[in-house]
């Protein structure tokens, strides 16, 4: 597997071009040439971007281009009028097939397909496995299969959607294999993985971009729940003529600090000499529990600039197209990085300086971890499976808790979770671009490398036997109870690093396992081995 490379000389003029005719842009996004361009020489891709990073286009130029129909895979059949709409408009041909039709309807677009009038098909996977459609596909010249949200067909990620299984067989069945282009937001290397398998991929260009927001501002709080509703009262208050989100993890929750912001906020703006006299709805809340009316209205108003904040649960943001968005605000910590990094790209996608914030404290990790262990049940999956879904939640979780604990440049964190390399996260002086909380504040300048041979050498005393969190007491010369067992001390390493603060001991041990120096087993008690 390669990482598809962007050098501006090597974009196709074919692909510019057609870029500029049907779409109006004058260049390529990062990574997306180099996608474009390894389709058109026939080469199977894997593009990982995060959402409204710009994947339809990878294919739809192509599609464009290349002779024969490209057949596009999305599961969403909701979105797949107008999505053939406005290829319409701009002068692409392009059709669905799904269950709205009736079979005249159907067979209307397969004529249209087959006498070469049409250049996307857009088809849910379910479809591929009917008898139609197959006898339709062996007869059209395909010139692409394009699979949107290609994690689905991974057991190991959030989305498992077994009519995925059959896109494999699919393809293998039609005359000539066409070119196959992967696309998913979802950044676990085992979801990666199963995808180019299971898909069957032919040595792909896997190309990861676009995840860095250079101009958002990453920050991380600590802070006891009992203060959180106060801190957003008075960021809010001091904030007066943003629009912004803040995220909570329950329903009654964003009621509940939906109605405290409002008389919060008031009372500090007129403190603070502001006359509120016509001040208005501050905060309107957002649920997946309320009713449709409640829900619309509540997001018109936010969306018109009528309410400036929006307190909501993770219903709130698809197909919400709002690009002021000043501020994200998670009340709580999200499941994983891929969740937050969804919610908070929210904020300045119209490219201006926005704020993402994030409170959290130990007693949302225990929430987190309860949940995952008590609540997944599915009824397709046998019990092995079913752990093996908790474990990756669980590294998923691990992830995001590393997030909130690192001391390390937060943008540098969150591009490298995904794998980007080129271009990610730019530094001037020591400080990365659009900023963070780590880059700016001075954190004490331990040697890393003491710390990593001080871990080693602690892994090594403990002969591989002992969970992460034992392995940080040890090193920090803890009294605790629960490691009299071990003896600490007797082992050389105990106290090694008393003057190094926990979270940086974590941080490095985070680190150096996702370096592959040291492994960290799955499960509960996360044994921690050389790697
Ligand atoms: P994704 O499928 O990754 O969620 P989309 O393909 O829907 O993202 O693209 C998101 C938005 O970005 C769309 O409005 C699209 O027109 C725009 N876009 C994509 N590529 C470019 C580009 N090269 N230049 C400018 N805008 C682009």
């Amino acid at each position: 597997m390669t990482q598809a490379v962007d050098s501006a000389d090597s974009v196709d003029p074919r692909a510019l071009e057609a870029l500029n005719r049907y779409f109006g842009y004058d260049s390529f996004r990062p990574g997306q040439s180099g996608i474009v361009s390894a389709i058109l020489a026939g080469r199977d891709v894997l593009g990982v971007m995060p959402t409204g990073a710009g994947k339809s286009i990878c294919y739809q130029i192509p599609a464009a281009i290349l002779p024969g129909v490209a057949i596009v895979i999305s599961p969403l059949i909701s979105l797949m009028r107008d999505q053939v709409d406005a290829l319409n408009d701009v002068g692409l041909p392009a059709a669905f097939i799904n269950t709205t039709q009736t079979p005249d309807e159907q067979d209307l677009v397969f004529a249209q397909a087959l006498s070469g009038q049409i250049k996307l098909l857009y088809v849910a996977p379910e479809r591929l496995e009917t008898e139609r459609f197959r006898n339709f596909a062996v007869r059209v010249p395909i010139s692409l299969v394009a699979v949107d949200e290609a994690h689905c067909v991974s057991q190991w990620g959030q989305d498992f959607r077994s009519s995925y299984l059959g896109i494999g067989e699919f393809i293998a069945g039609l005359p000539t294999r066409p070119t196959v282009a992967a696309f998913t937001a979802t950044a676990t290397e085992r979801v990666r993985r199963d995808i180019v398998s299971i898909l069957g991929l032919h040595t792909p260009s896997i190309t990861v971009t676009g995840f860095d927001r250079p101009n958002l501002y990453f920050d991380v709080i600590s802070m006891p729940r009992k203060d959180k509703a106060s801190w957003v009262a008075s960021y809010i208050a001091s904030h007066p003529d943003e629009s912004g989100i803040v995220y909570c993890a329950t329903r009654k929750e964003t009621e509940a600090l939906a109605e405290s912001l409002n008389s919060a906020v008031a009372e500090l703006r007129a403190a603070g000499g502001a006359d509120v006299s016509d001040i208005g709805t501050i905060a309107v809340a957002y649920h997946g529990g309320m009713s449709a009316d409640a829900r619309e209205k509540a997001q018109r108003d936010f969306v018109t600039d009528r309410v400036p904040v929006v307190v909501a649960t993770n219903a709130f943001g698809m197909g919400i197209d709002k690009s002021n968005v000043r501020f994200v605000i998670h009340h709580n910590m999200p499941e994983s990085i891929e969740a937050y990094y969804q919610e908070a790209g929210r904020a300045g996608r119209d490219g201006e300086p926005s704020r993402c914030t994030l409170l959290w404290n130990e007693s949302d990790i225990v929430t987190r971890r309860r949940l995952l262990d008590s609540d997944y049940e599915n009824e397709r999956l046998t019990p092995e499976e079913q752990e093996a879904v908790r474990a990756s939640k669980r590294r998923l979780l691990d992830a995001m808790v590393g997030y909130c604990r690192t001391t390390d440049c937060l943008h540098a964190y969150m591009t490298r979770y995904f794998g980007e390399t080129a271009g990610a996260a730019a530094k001037t002086d020591g400080k990365c671009v659009g900023g963070c909380a780590n880059c700016e504040h001075t954190f004490e300048t331990i040697d890393v490398t003491d710390i990593a041979r001080a871990i080693s050498r602690c892994v090594h005393d403990v002969n591989q036997h002992v969970g992460s969190g034992k392995i940080v007491k040890v090193l920090r010369g803890s009294k605790a109870q629960d490691l009299s067992y071990l003896n600490p001390e007797s082992l050389l390493s105990f106290g090694m690093l008393d003057e190094v603060p926990e979270a940086r001991i974590r941080d490095v041990l985070s680190q150096m396992a996702t370096d592959g120096f040291l492994t960290i087993a799955e499960g509960r008690l996360p044994i921690v081995g050389f790697g």
